[in-house]
């Protein structure tokens, strides 16, 4: 098990890339250019949704 507490499996893939953009925009350590465990989750589940 990875210990993820959420599926979001009735989430759209736009909700969550925007979801991810707007993360990346007003997260300092984004911005930095810092690898945010956010954005990392974000991007994954973005690109489970994409998948199906
Ligand atoms: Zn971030």
């Amino acid at each position: 098990m990875t210990g993820v507490a959420e599926r979001p499996l009735q989430q759209s893939g736009d909700k969550v890339y925007r979801s991810w953009l707007g993360h990346t925009q007003f997260c300092a350590a984004c911005r930095a250019g810092v690898c945010c465990p956010t954005a990392v989750r974000l991007g994954r589940v973005w690109r489970e949704v994409r998948r199906g």
